[in-house]
């Protein structure tokens, strides 16, 4: 009987190093903000950590040993990204940042040899970036909203519409793009098709970079909103087969949910780390904050909320491992993406809280945690599409009652009882009259 919650001590070792190296190099290079990020200081500071990463065995953990990763599978990825997700630069150190992730995915998936050589091989390598081009301004939850075309001219594709929050299109060499290629086609989900478009293709242009959050400038984030107009690209740029989209989709997104849920227990973990702090050393008239019920309450709470959705995360890459198939672990990927956000936002928002005005500084993480639990609540589709496939998914195991009253109405299963054990209750009542009869005549 296998149902264990130990980690192997050989991986064990692995978590122990990522843990020090966390702390020791990704952690404190994070608080150099941009230095870090621009061509000179991803050269300087980000390489030497990727080289570190690599020659652990630890880079790109995400993929089979066929694609440069460890072939590690689901379960201990989980547990590595419970470490990587306390730090946002962790991801692009250890190579399995998104979006880029998820599209090399499809890449190695659907793409031909000329696409993988293109692109996927430098995505591995950590050599270019992508973008994923999916979601419209009409709309982002349904995607039988989106509009963008492709349009067959000869043998090149003629692309023509708007994507919304196509992130790191400002930083990406190729960008995963959704267009309508069979807007005829009978069954809606067969009408869509992705194209690689390399950013500089003529026709391509960034509206506007928006950026998630309050304050800052605008036009200064990392989400793209893209034009593309009369964009040309060839026939074979057409990733996996035409009319395809949402079944490619279906790859890329039910992994990414899972690596950000896994790396969003790493986020919880770190906020109610912060919290006890905070807790056992900021003191009032009636001792410390730790030591005030209400506080206590709270701990509770969040360390119960953060202990459940791990296991849910950890049981659900388990399941992943298992059978090897998204498709069959849908209804937990779907709660687990549901469970995200509020988990992380009660926790954060706590953790805020205790901390008073400074909790609600810019000189606190907390802020930036507020607003990412707000995210992990759109991004991937909003909350209640995912409660909606975990609802469906959950009722197709029951069948309906055509009675009046329902299978398990009580006086129905009394009856039901009374006859399954007819034999043993007259025994047991001609029994109690032989008794009382022995009782009378004593
Ligand atoms: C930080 C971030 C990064 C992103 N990165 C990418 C990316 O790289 N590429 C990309 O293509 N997209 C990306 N997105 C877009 C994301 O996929 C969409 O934001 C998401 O699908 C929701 O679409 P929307 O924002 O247009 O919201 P809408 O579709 O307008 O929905 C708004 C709200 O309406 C409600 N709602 C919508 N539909 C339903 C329903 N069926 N039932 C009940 N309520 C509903 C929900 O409350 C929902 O939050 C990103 C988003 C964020 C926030």
């Amino acid at each position: 009987m296998a149902w264990d919650f130990e980690t192997d001590p050989e991986f064990q070792k692995k978590l122990d190093w990522i843990e020090d190296f966390m702390r020791e190099e990704v952690e404190p290079l994070s608080h150099l903000g941009m230095a870090a990020h621009g061509p000179l200081g991803r050269e300087k500071f980000i390489k030497p950590l990727q080289d570190k990463v690599k020659a652990q065995g630890l880079w790109a953990c995400h993929l089979g040993p066929e694609l440069g990763g460890q072939g590690y599978g689901q379960l201990k990825l989980g547990l590595m990204n419970e470490k990587l997700g306390r730090n946002g630069l962790a991801p692009t150190i250890f190579g399995c940042q998104a979006p880029d992730t998820g599209n090399a995915e499809i890449i190695a998936h659907y793409g031909t040899d000329k696409q993988k050589e293109q692109y996927l091989w430098p995505l591995l390598n950590g050599e270019i970036r992508s973008a994923f081009s999916m979601s419209e301004p009409t709309g982002g939850s349904d995607p039988l909203t989106f509009r963008t075309r492709a349009v067959l001219d000869g043998d090149e594709w003629v692309i023509n519409g708007e994507k919304w929050y196509s992130t790191n299109a400002r930083w990406a060499k190729v960008l995963v793009v959704y267009a309508i290629t069979d807007p005829d086609a009978k069954d809606p989900y067969r009408r869509t098709s992705i194209f690689l478009v390399p950013t500089d293709t003529p026709g391509v242009r960034i509206i506007r970079n928006v950026a998630v959050g309050a304050g800052g400038e605008i036009g200064g984030g990392n989400e793209g909103y893209v034009e593309y107009k009369d964009v040309r690209v060839p026939y074979d740029a057409l990733l996996g087969e035409r009319g395809a989209a949402f079944v490619i989709a279906q790859v890329r997104l039910g992994g990414g949910r899972v690596h950000h849920a896994m790396r969003t227990v790493g986020a919880c973990k770190h906020a109610l780390d912060l919290m006890c702090q905070r807790a056992v050393s900021r003191t009032t008239r009636d001792g410390r904050l730790a030591d005030l019920q209400m506080v206590q309450e709270q701990i509770a709470d969040s360390w119960i909320a953060l202990e459940s959705f791990r296991l849910l995360v950890l049981r659900t890459a388990w399941l992943i491992d298992k059978h090897k198939d998204y498709n069959m672990v849908r209804k937990d990927i779907a709660a687990i993406k549901v469970a995200m956000p509020k988990v992380y936002n009660d926790i954060a928002t706590k953790a805020a809280h205790l901390h008073g005005a400074l909790g609600v500084s810019n000189e606190m993480p907390f802020m930036h945690m507020v607003t990412s639990s707000l995210v992990m609540g759109i991004a991937d589709g909003p909350t209640e599409v995912h409660k909606v496939t975990l609802a469906k998914q959950v009722l197709k195991d029951y069948r309906p009652d055509n009675d009046l009253f329902p299978k398990y109405h009580i006086p129905r299963l009394r009856e039901e009882a009374q006859e399954k054990f007819s034999k043993e209750l007259s025994e047991m009542k001609e029994e109690y009259a032989r008794r009382a009869r022995d009782a009378a005549s004593a």
